[in-house]
Formats: structure tokens, sequence, C-alpha cells
């Protein structure tokens, strides 16, 4: 019997309008997800020419809710919410002038094994029910290349966009570890907030003018002169505070509305913290590409084929260079910076690796971001942070491996640690749990010291 075909789901969408497009006369919209890692990149965008727009984030998380079903992760649901929303506005600002040809929405992938792969997926399907909104195009890079940006613009300034967008994501590290190791000691209270939103902002404007020629140096110039300024706004007679450490989803950890602003809570309570950074993620894609053509590499080594030898050693030759030149441009900005106020650095992730390896905790071959968690929490206990906070969606499948593995290893250390999953509810014993993990952290702290940054 013929199939009426209105019931058919036909998936040729996902080809069609999921994947890299060309960005020539449209606007590039990306979600927010640390505020000025966002901003920093769209303005390295539009340097290159590129109509590129951060989107406002967390307006519209009810159309999130209302356009799933609850068993997602919690960052599809806000993001769901932002693309709606901005849409919605857009519709609304522009009347029949509306086009949704005219954007591309960025919503980057990751191949399994968990599910931020089918976020773009399950937002087509949510997409294409919407008759003004199927034609809207998803950007989706992904990790399996090590998110390649061919395709979007020019191929002879692929290299350089890339290369920029890399730097812009390691000074909006330094921005947000700024931000976070002014505050607990502000004189004013409030003044680094409003100072770090400027800086945001006079960072965009030099990543315009001097990102496309990668005047790299000009940049730090402009970041020297904000840390200096930055460092007048501590109390110089301000005691040291316990120094706390974040790892977890890289979303709802940056992502302040989604964490309910943990890092304030925990500031509020006495601590100082450092946050994993999202260039440490850059960091691991590349090196996850890398290390699995070496794998394929010597897998087709035993077997004596020579054909895809030649294929994986290439890939190596391209993962291996792009991992070197991200992991030299990481180390030349915090060798400039980083001393200037005490700026704790990223560890490499072949070292992360062997600290895995070490106790056998994990493994690589697993993947997710537990590989960049758990051996983040064992560095931060061996260098003297007074305890550790694991931010995470709610039934986020890597943090909750990192808590099982972890928690029963920081009760061996003697190390307060604390695991926060978060969805759009407000757990009542959030801040208690907060309040006596501080107080831990404090008697650690009065006991052991704290790293000396
Ligand atoms: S990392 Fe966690 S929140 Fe993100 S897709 Fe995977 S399971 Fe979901």
């Amino acid at each position: 019997m013929a199939m009426e075909s209105k019931k058919i789901v036909s998936f040729k969408s996902l080809n069609k309008t999921v994947g890299r497009f060309s960005l020539k006369e449209r606007t590039f919209l990306i979600p927010q997800m640390n505020r000025i890692g966002g901003h920093l990149l769209a303005a390295t965008f539009r340097g290159f020419g590129i109509r590129a727009k951060v989107m406002d984030t967390y307006k519209g998380l009810d159309l999130g809710i209302e356009y799933t079903s609850g068993k997602e992760c919690y960052p599809c649901q806000i993001t769901t919410g932002d693309i709606l929303y901005f849409m919605k506005k857009e519709k609304e600002r522009l009347g029949d002038a509306f086009d949704p040809d005219n954007y591309i929405y960025f919503m980057p992938e990751s191949s399994g094994p968990c599910r931020f792969g089918m976020y773009n997926k399950y937002q087509r399907i949510i997409l294409d029910s919407l008759p003004d909104l199927n034609r809207l195009k998803i950007g989706a890079l992904t990790t399996d290349d090590g998110y390649s940006l061919s395709g979007l613009i020019e191929s002879q300034r692929v290299s350089d966009l890339r290369r920029t967008s890399y730097f812009s994501v390691v000074v909006a590290d330094i921005l947000d570890r700024l931000l976070w190791r002014i505050r607990p000691y502000e004189r004013e209270p409030g003044s680094t907030d409003a100072f770090i939103e400027e800086s945001m902002h006079r960072m965009e404007n030099i990543f315009e003018k001097h990102g496309p020629g990668k005047e790299f140096d000009r940049i730090l110039d402009e970041m020297e002169v904000i840390i200096k300024e930055g460092k007048d706004l501590v109390d110089p007679g301000s005691p040291k505070k316990p120094l706390i450490g974040m790892v977890g989803e890289i979303y709802v950890r940056s992502h302040v509305h989604a964490n309910q602003d943990i890092i304030r809570v925990l500031e509020r309570y006495g601590g100082e913290v450092v946050n994993a950074s999202i260039a440490e993620w850059m960091n691991y894609t590349s090196y996850d590409r890398l290390r699995d053509a070496k794998i394929a590499f010597r897998l087709s080594m035993k077997q004596l084929r020579f054909g895809p030898m030649k294929e994986h050693l290439k890939k190596i030759f391209g993962y291996g260079s792009e991992l070197y030149y991200q992991e030299f441009r990481q180390r030349k900005v915090y060798d400039r910076l980083a001393s200037l106020i005490g700026i704790v650095r990223d560890h490499k992730i072949g070292h992360l690796e062997e600290v895995i390896k070490e106790d056998d905790l994990f493994s690589f071959d697993a993947g997710t971001e537990a590989c960049l968690s758990i051996p983040g929490i064992m560095e931060y206990a061996r260098e003297g942070f007074n305890g550790v906070v694991n931010v995470y969606p709610f039934t986020c499948m890597p943090s909750t491996i990192t808590a099982s593995i972890i928690k029963p290893r920081m009760n061996e250390l003697g190390i307060p640690y604390l695991d926060t999953p978060y969805d759009a509810g407000i757990q009542p014993g959030r801040e208690a749990a907060i309040r006596t993990f501080m107080y831990q952290a404090y008697q650690h702290f009065n006991q052991h010291g704290r790293k000396a940054a």
C-alpha cells in the first residue's frame, strides 16, 4: 500500500540545510555561550567582512522549553530558545522584508558518544516544522575536522580567519580570568563587572581593526593596558582567599544564566575561582584528531596498506601543525600577560592524557570532556587549589562520568569537591551546598595555604 506522502519524514534537509555555507551577504548568528568569547569571535568575523552577530541569550527559554520534550540536554533547550527568539524578533522588526535565507545560524557539533552531535539535527527538525523558518540554514562546524572553516569564506583567507579566531578565544579566556582574578578583591563593589564589560567592547574594536592583518602584538598591547588598569581596581589590603578550580561541561560552566552565576555565588561565600578555559576544548579537539590519525596510521602500517598510510600521514601533518600552532600561540599570549596579575595557565592536552594514564582513571579512547575534567581536577589538587566544583547540565553524560570517578579520589586526597548539575529549575538546597563547600574550602585553605598565584 502506498504511504501517504505527508507522513513520510524526509531527512534531506539535514544535508541541504545543515553544513558549511558561504557567509557572503548573510548574517552569521553566533549563540552566546561565554559572553566575552562570543563577542570577540563575532568581532573577528566582522573584521574579515562577515556580518556576524551574537544573539541575545536566555530571553527565549520559554520557547526552547516549548519546542523540546525535556529529555534533551539543557544547552540544547537554551540554544533552541535563543534562535527561535531571535527569529521572532527579526520577523517583528522587518515584517515582509524578513527572509530566513539571509542568516546562517551557527551550531557546531561533535561526533559522539554524547548528544552534542544531535543538537543541530534536532533543531533542524524544529525549524523545518515552522513554515517561516524552514529555509534558515544551520552552519555546522564539526570536531571531526577540528572545526575547519573551509567553505565559509574565500579559500585563501580561511587560514587567517581560523588563526585569528583561535587567538580571539585565547584573549577572551584571559579577559574572563582577569574578571575572576580581580572581582573578589575589588575596592568598589560592581567596578570590575563594569570595567570588564567596557574592556570587552574595547577589544571588539581592536579585533575588528587589527584581527584581519594578524597584528597580534598590537592586540596584546591593548590587553596589557587593560590588565594594568584592572589591577588598580584591587584593594591592596584585601587578604588572599581560597582558590577554587572549576571544570565541567563547556556550555553550562561558561554560560552565567545556565549555571545561575555560580562563580559569583562562590565569590559571595569567600572564594576566588578559576574556570577551565574555552581554548582548552579547541586544543583538545585538535589533539584528539591528531591522536586518531596516529592510531589509524599505525594500523594501516601493520596491515601494509600504503594508500591509507599516505592519507593518514597527511592528516597527521595537518592536525599536528594546527595543534602546534594553537599551543604556540596560547603560550605566547600567556607568557606576555599571565604574570602581570597572576593569571592561571592552561595545561597542555598531552600532559592531561599523561595524568589520566598515571592512575588509569579514564581513557582518551572514550573521548568527551571527561578527558579534560578528570585530569584537570587532579592537576588542581596537585597544584594546591582549595576546592573543585564540577558544573554541568542535569544528566550530562561526560560530567556524570567525571563525578563518579573523581569523587572518591577527592575524598582520598582530602580536597573539598562539589557537583552542581543544572537545568531550568532552581534547586532549593543549592546555595546551602555551596556554603558548606566553601566552609570546607576555607578549612583546607587555613591548613594548607593556596596556590602561589
Ligand atoms: S556534553 Fe553533556 S550536555 Fe553536552 S551534549 Fe553531551 S551529554 Fe549533553
